[in-house]
């Protein structure tokens, strides 16, 4: 079967159609700039990848224009949309309400807008992107696959913050954790590829993305992860904090005569290692260049970076009383040898010792821990796309 995998934002929308048996990604493609004017990126498998400028006042024709593009006669994939068997939406925030994915109903949609309020700038979006394949595609099966789904399994000590246990009734503040379709994808391949009984195991994920969190996967469920109710929390990240005291929001606000919008925008949007770095860059690719020319900044970045990692995956070593495996994925987590060299460094008690040489590689499943080493350390590339195609065809 093909299956569409939409991941759609605000005013953006990334699609891949991927065969579920031979698991190929048959084309993909990106919708840029909806509501505004309108880009379409689209690349066939083994094809040339074509950007073309189309109107896209909503998210119906975006995605009319992608299936335009995937049924094209000349550089479509497909001979019509009877030969796309389903469609697995990305849903950011399912908050208690969903622990798997589900088969998209109208109690689910209704249910998806109920969390709205968790995550503002993502969930209407999710649901746009629903509503108007629907209107397209009508009575293909759809699937919504959430970000927070995975680590629904996490105790109430984990999830709980210490604030009053009204919020949690009354508001539904409690930690979610994100990135749930990867840590979940990368920890059940993590063990088949490093031959662990997944049932028996403890593993910790690194998903270091622009976007970054860490999990604990004890016995194949999560049962603590970084992220919380947003995720602004846990590691420094491409530009969000991670985590600090509560009160320097009060302090900075005062200093610099912010409103409570105009601090979270600093936390969100000029944090992280793009502000350490005193705005250079968020892309490690930059703060490794930067530190190479002797840019300090750069380096405290780096450095901050790579100790909250390591400091993390130390207390989900405790939370689990031991570690079988650590996993790195993601943008700098597949790639950035530096940054799993520092974080590695810390973690010699654990009986840990890298396989220098290995460490230089990127990008592929990959052991880079020695045959010695007393837990397994690997890359192991994300594919979220994927994993959202594999739930969609076994729930439909
Ligand atoms: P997201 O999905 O959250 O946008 P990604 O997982 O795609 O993030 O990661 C993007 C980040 O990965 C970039 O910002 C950059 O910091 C890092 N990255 C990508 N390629 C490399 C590389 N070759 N070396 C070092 N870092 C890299």
């Amino acid at each position: 079967m093909n299956v569409l995998v939409i991941n759609c934002g605000s005013s953006s929308l990334k699609f891949q159609l991927i065969n579920s048996e031979s698991e190929e990604v048959l084309a993909k493609g990106l919708c840029e700039r909806i509501g505004i004017d309108g880009r379409l990126t689209y690349q066939p498998e083994g094809g040339e990848k074509a950007v073309s400028e189309l109107a896209m006042p909503t998210h119906t024709e975006a995605i009319q224009f992608v299936i335009d593009a995937l049924t094209d006669a000349e550089t479509g994939v497909v001979k019509s949309l009877d030969e796309i068997g389903a469609v697995g939406h990305r849903v950011v925030h399912g908050g208690e309400k969903f622990a798997n994915s589900v088969v998209i109903t109208d109690e689910v949609l209704k249910a998806i807008e109920e969390c709205n309020d968790l995550a503002p700038l993502h969930n209407p979006a999710n649901l746009i992107g629903i509503n108007a394949c629907q209107k397209l595609m009508p009575g293909t099966p759809m699937v919504a696959v959430f970000d927070t789904a995975f680590h629904q399994t996490m105790p109430e000590k984990a999830y709980l913050y210490g604030l009053p246990y009204e919020y949690y009734e009354k508001y539904a503040v409690r930690r979610y954790g994100f990135h749930g379709t990867s840590h979940s994808f990368v920890s059940k391949h993590a063990a088949e590829f490093l031959g662990l009984d997944l049932n028996n195991s403890k593993i910790i994920v690194a998903h270091l993305g622009n976007g970054a969190s860490i999990s604990a996967v004890l016995n194949g469920k999560c049962i603590d992860t970084s992220m919380g109710l947003t995720p602004l929390e846990g590691l420094v990240m491409g530009t969000r904090s991670g985590d600090m005291d509560p009160a320097i929001m009060e302090y900075i606000a005062k200093k610099e005569d912010l409103d409570i919008a105009g601090v979270m925008n600093v936390l969100n949007k000029k944090s992280g290692v793009f502000g350490l770095s005193k705005n250079l860059s968020s892309d490690f690719r930059d703060l490794e260049e930067g530190m190479e020319s002797g840019n300090k900044y750069a380096k405290a970045a780096m450095e901050v970076f790579c100790y909250r990692v390591a400091k993390y995956i130390g207390s989900y070593v405790a939370a689990m009383n031991g570690v079988d495996a650590i996993a790195f994925t993601a943008g700098i987590g597949e790639n950035a040898c530096i940054v799993r060299e520092y974080v590695l460094s810390y973690l010699g008690y654990l009986g840990i010792t890298v396989d220098a040489e290995a460490n230089k590689k990127r990008g592929e499943d990959l052991v880079i821990s020695t045959a010695d080493s007393k837990v397994k350390v690997a890359i192991i590339p994300t594919n979220e796309e994927l994993a959202i195609a594999r739930e969609t065809v076994a729930l439909v």
